[in-house]
């Protein structure tokens, strides 16, 4: 027997970007694992991923390209040959690019968060054809602007150093299900004597397990910052000497947060002023005895109308107390600014060739749901004629589900899409290209959640007729005549060039060397922020933002209530008196796993989560079908009646592949396509529904 042990990494999109360690004999992996080595994996990985080699080996696999034979939607297709499928795709493609090339479109997130098998030769491949370019907004792009405006990066406390903290604040996520070695770091720091205050309103596993749970109505979570920095103000917690050095536009921040009483935070968030006052005084005091107090902010709060101003406004928090002096302070929404990711080397938009009578355009994928139904116009341009689908799941992802499902069953649009599983969106294609899995291929990864590169070299042969999305897309490129040598580069070429070697935070990185060992820490100062240095326009933390005034935004901290529980309420509130959220379901990873078996197992089919008042005002209790509808559509699923909500709130948790549900509805048919107030983003939380008891069938 030959067996040997492979370096790789999770692919998935997940701040943790676990090193892994992949067993193989005599060609098959037989076992996977987290590398007990690397600091942040330390020998774990989640649920999900433990059952990777079930999902690799699992029998619905698509190991060959397929064609579709019967009605959109249906998922009826027909084996065919490589061949047939490149010769297929790259007619329509030439044929569409010959009148106008932005009819095609690609649509592509984090299936995959690699670098090589993300944006590299795909990206290049539509950069050469001249096709819309993608926003790609659906998951993080409220808050990645709102922190840039406020500390000028997407940056911030080292997970490893949060151990260390005497106060941590986890403020719109639950780590236990999507950043799990935090929490561990956060247990750890616990363990020390740390206090931890969980901001979310919903009583997920990880606010049930710190000291303390602040549940504020969802989009209200900017009110709360500014209600925070009032106190902080008007009961000098404040570090003068770190807020006069280091920061900018103090004295109007000043005024700003003077309307802004424990009454008024707590009338507008649904909490006492108590809790305001407490939380405040909590981390001022904290802060002024010189001890680490951090944030942990995640992206769960920034899925509504005013989500970027929310995570601008908590990243001011730490520059008023000087919690970046210390190396466990400060503030994490993401880490991945501190990678030197050569973006225009690996896509090439220089290979886009401008054209005076078809400029550019992007498309949103937040609103695909529209864009795909909308016709040829001047301000439009072309009508979509043509989507390539790669590392996503539109269908079952986009809001507003009916309306993306509608899109995608037009008899006129040519769909390709690559993927592992005939998911919600391959039902709707006309070519279905078999991908190579992470076991299967060569990638890079950097991450949003630590400071590591991280190798993954592959453990196995491509199964079936699987390709790496980089030689799919290497394929039509020859297919569409495209001789440019970039089109020629290996895999191990693209991951070899995908980080800026030498940069500050590389100095002493060498592919070559981490393809071996695994992993390399980026070069960042423990504490990078401790005295300035922020990379903003000013250098400061920037409390007051010209950028944001040249943006039409406030250029203060400010509140911006959510559309639908404040803006449309009360006539909107009346049909529809719930405010719901579909964060992570534990055992899935956005649509990811929900067709492993054993992890659907755990849930069963889809859950609506209601609070005990709301359940007895409807006549439902725990076990009972449900109804949940509004105006854009409707879901069944199964109650659960508790007291995790707060009242006046639902949860699906998410995100359930329609098509494996009973009604072959998910949580998206109640979403909408409005966007947030910065970074384009959906405000998938920013919803009102009602429920009723139905009869099961
Ligand atoms: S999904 Fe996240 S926690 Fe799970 S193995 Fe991957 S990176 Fe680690």
């Amino acid at each position: 027997m030959n067996t040997r042990v492979v370096r790789a990494a999770c692919p998935h999109d997940c701040p943790d970007t676990c090193a892994m360690l992949v067993t193989v004999t005599d060609g098959v992996a037989t076992a996977i694992r987290g590398d007990p080595d690397h600091p942040n994996t330390a020998g774990v990985l989640c649920t999900k991923v433990s059952r990777y080699l079930e999902r690799t080996y699992h029998p619905d696999r698509i190991l060959h390209p397929l064609k579709r034979i019967g009605p959109k939607g249906r998922g009826q297709f027909a084996q065919i040959s490589w061949d047939e499928a490149l010769d297929t795709i790259a007619d329509r493609l030439q044929s569409i690019a010959k009148r106008d090339a932005r009819a095609i479109l690609p649509y592509s997130f984090a299936g995959t968060m690699g670098a090589v098998q993300g944006e590299s030769m795909a990206m290049r491949f539509f950069n050469r054809i001249g096709a819309s370019q993608l926003d790609r907004t659906i998951c993080s792009s409220a808050g990645g602007a709102g922190i840039r405006y406020s500390i000028g990066a997407k940056m911030g406390t080292d997970t490893e150093q949060f151990e260390h903290a005497r106060l941590i604040l986890i403020w719109g996520g639950n780590p236990i299900a999507s950043n799990l070695h935090f929490w561990m770091r956060a247990q750890e720091a616990r363990r020390k004597g740390a206090v931890l205050v969980a901001i979310d309103p919903y009583r997920s596993l990880t606010a049930e397990k710190c000291q303390h749970h602040i549940a504020p109505l969802p989009g209200t979570d900017a009110a709360l910052a500014l209600g925070i920095m009032h106190v902080l103000v008007r009961d000098d917690l404040l570090d003068h000497d770190y807020i006069d050095r280091y920061t900018l536009g103090f004295a109007q921040l000043s005024e700003r947060v003077a309307d802004w009483t424990p009454a008024r935070t707590a009338a507008t968030c649904g909490i006492e002023a108590e809790l305001v006052e407490w939380l405040a005084r909590l981390y001022g005091e904290t802060a002024g005895r010189g001890e680490a107090v951090a944030i942990r902010v995640n992206y769960g709060l920034q899925r509504v109308r005013g989500g970027g101003m929310a995570v601008r406004n908590i990243a001011c928090l730490p520059a008023l107390v000087g919690a970046w002096r210390h190396a466990a302070g400060g503030v994490l929404l993401s880490s991945g600014d501190s990678f030197p990711r050569r973006g225009d080397w690996l896509e090439r938009p220089d290979l886009y060739r401008a054209d005076a009578m078809r400029p550019p355009r992007t498309i949103n994928m937040s609103t695909i749901g529209d864009d795909l139904v909308r016709a040829a116009s001047h301000d439009f341009g072309p009508a979509i004629e043509a989507v390539v689908v790669y590392n996503a799941n539109p269908v079952a992802v986009a809001p507003e589900s009916a309306r993306v499902a509608q899109g995608f069953a037009r008899d006129d649009l040519f769909t390709v899409v690559l993927e592992h599983f005939r998911t919600d969106t391959v039902d709707y294609a006309d070519i279905v290209l078999p991908a190579t899995t992470q076991l299967e291929h060569i990638d890079v990864h950097a991450t949003y959640g630590h400071q590591y590169i991280v190798a993954n070299n592959p453990a196995i042969a491509p199964l079936g007729e699987a390709k790496p999305n980089s030689e799919i897309f290497r394929l039509l490129a020859q297919r569409m005549g495209f001789d440019e040598p970039c089109f020629a580069d290996s895999d191990d070429e693209l991951a070899a060039q995908a980080f800026e070697a030498g940069h500050a935070h590389t100095k002493n990185y060498d592919w070559s060397a981490v393809r071996q060992q695994g992993w390399y820490k980026l070069d960042v100062p423990p504490a990078p922020f401790a005295a300035g240095g922020f990379p903003t326009p000013s250098g400061k933390c920037e409390f007051y933002s010209e950028r944001m005034l040249q943006d039409g935004l406030d250029p203060l901290p400010s509140y911006i209530p959510p559309y639908e529980s404040v803006v449309s309420a009360p006539a909107l509130a009346r049909q529809y008196p719930l405010a719901m959220i579909s964060p992570p379901q534990r055992n899935f990873l956005n649509t990811t796993f929900v067709n492993v078996q054993s992890l659907r197992d755990t849930e069963g089919e889809p859950h609506l989560e209601l609070h005990s008042e709301d359940a007895a005002a409807r006549g439902i209790v725990d076990g009972d079908r449900v109804r949940a509808w509004n105006a854009r559509g409707e879901m069944l699923a199964r109650a659960r009646v508790t007291d995790r909500p707060r009242p006046g709130l639902v949860v699906a948790l998410s995100i359930w592949w329609k098509k494996l549900a009973a009604d072959r509805k998910n949580a998206n048919e109640l979403t909408h396509q409005r966007l947030t107030d910065m970074g384009r983003a959906p405000a998938f939380y920013d919803v009102l529904v009602q429920v009723e008891k139905v009869s099961d069938p």
